[in-house]
């Protein structure tokens, strides 16, 4: 594919990934998803509408793609019917196509997708009784190589585009049926729908929460991932608030501070281990930003207070990171960076040729109490959508190829089961 051939391959921990901000289309329309009200309008303007009717038509057609979730410019009514089939000769308003649905027995829905350029990729929605929970992609794989994550087997193809990565949430409304209704009277006073009369009650909705952490790192996909994250928090746009949206990283420590001034939104970290040796092992960027400094960043997260607490995930391996040692030095570590924390045990899940086993429920029992005692919440997660490959780190386009460290390892056991 042309595309990979502008990606430096990364080496095994210092990608340079390459920013896009749209996908061409054979058509030469420009998909207006992912865009913003200022970007639609200049848009709008090199197009020949003057500058003050271009401002309008942005607001006006901003509403209807990002907070009605329309997909045709017929539907937008208060925009003239001459000015429609202008709108259509020029733009679109895309979706990513899905190319499968799957529905486990849990309630758990996956979804791959498919980029115009012909890139896989997956969102998943996980429901409960308290909440709808959609995780969201930030790349096509993964540039890093955590051990035990299937995304990380895979090569890193591309950054998501911001259409890519707000198509994923505007599509899982579209499939649950979760737009508002109402009329356009909110629209002048930036009020939303819950006071237009539309109906539409944000208590009755299944999708209430985001969290980032699909496939890929968000942080090695900034810009992106907070232009589309923009778009989702807008009053006018989809307008879910900064406290319904997680974004984990596996440390990327430069990119921390920025993350949490110019988004804002919660803050997860993929921790998985508490010494030097065994993140280096299992979470490869630890070579690069160590638990130290990593500790720091956490620490100097704008926002982050005992209301809003950052998310340690915690991976459970057996014979790995779960000793009763391990557990304790990990409250210590979280108390030494006075880090307002709560820790979330995730069972390991497995996948074909994984070179870890999940910890045994015993263990992971044990391991969480202590850290309970400690004084910090530790609840295990519990697995979901196993029967469709949708939990956390299961997620792996079959359509890729292995990746150039998957196939170092792969040489290296087969020396060491030869030797
Ligand atoms: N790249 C980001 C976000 C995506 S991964 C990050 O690493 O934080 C989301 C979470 O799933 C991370 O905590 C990741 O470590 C975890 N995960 C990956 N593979 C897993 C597996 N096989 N079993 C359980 N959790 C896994
Ligand atoms: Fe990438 Fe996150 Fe998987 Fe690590 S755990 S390989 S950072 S997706």
């Amino acid at each position: 594919m042309s595309d990979t051939n502008l990606i430096s391959r990364p080496g095994l921990i210092d990608p340079v990934p390459v920013p896009r901000e749209v996908t061409p289309r054979e058509d030469g329309r420009i998909d207006l998803i992912g865009l913003s009200r200022k970007r639609i309008g200049e848009l709008f303007e090199t197009a020949g509408l003057d500058p003050k009717a271009a401002k309008l038509r942005s607001r006006q057609v901003f509403h209807w793609l990002y907070h009605r979730g329309v997909t045709e410019f017929e539907a937008m009514t208060d925009i003239a019917k001459t000015m429609r089939p202008w709108l259509t000769e020029r733009f679109v308003i895309g979706r990513p196509q899905i190319v499968e649905a799957q529905h486990s027995e849990d309630g758990t829905r996956k979804w791959l997708l498919r980029t115009d350029d012909g890139q896989d990729y997956e969102m998943v929605f996980i429901p409960d009784e308290a909440r709808g929970t959609l995780c969201v992609s930030s790349q096509v794989g993964c540039t890093l190589n955590c051990r035990f994550c299937h995304t990380g087997t895979m090569r890193l193809v591309r950054n998501l585009t911001p259409g890519e990565i707000v198509g994923q949430v505007m599509l899982a409304r579209d499939a649950l049926g979760e737009w508002p209704k109402g009329s356009m009277a909110g629209l002048d006073d930036g009020a939303d729908d819950d006071e237009d009369g539309g109906g539409y009650s944000p208590d009755g909705r299944l999708l209430t929460n985001i969290v980032m952490m699909g496939m890929g790192e968000p942080l090695y996909n900034f810009d992106n991932v907070r232009d589309a994250l923009k778009l989702v928090m807008d009053g006018d746009g989809l307008a879910l608030s900064k406290r319904r949206i997680t974004l984990s990283t596996s440390g990327v420590v430069p990119m921390m501070a920025r993350a949490g001034e110019e988004i804002g939104v919660n803050l997860a970290v993929s921790l998985h281990a508490v010494s030097k040796e065994v993140r280096d092992e299992i979470v490869p960027i630890n070579r690069k930003y160590g638990l130290e400094e990593l500790l720091a960043a956490c620490a100097a997260y704008p926002g982050a207070s005992n209301a809003r607490r950052i998310t340690f995930e915690y991976v459970m391996l057996k014979d790995k990171n779960d000793s009763d040692d391990d557990a304790r030095e990990l409250v210590r570590l979280l108390k030494q960076y006075k880090l307002p924390a709560k820790v979330n045990l995730i069972p390991f899940n497995p996948w074909p040729g994984a070179p870890y086993e999940c910890s045994t429920p015993e263990r992971v029992r044990r391991f969480s109490e202590i850290v309970f005692d400690g004084g910090i919440s530790a609840p295990v997660r519990t697995p979901r959508g196993r029967d469709i490959d949708a939990a956390c780190g299961q997620l792996k386009t079959s359509s890729q190829k292995l990746s150039r460290a998957e196939l170092d390892r792969l040489a290296e056991e087969k020396q060491a089961a030869l030797g």
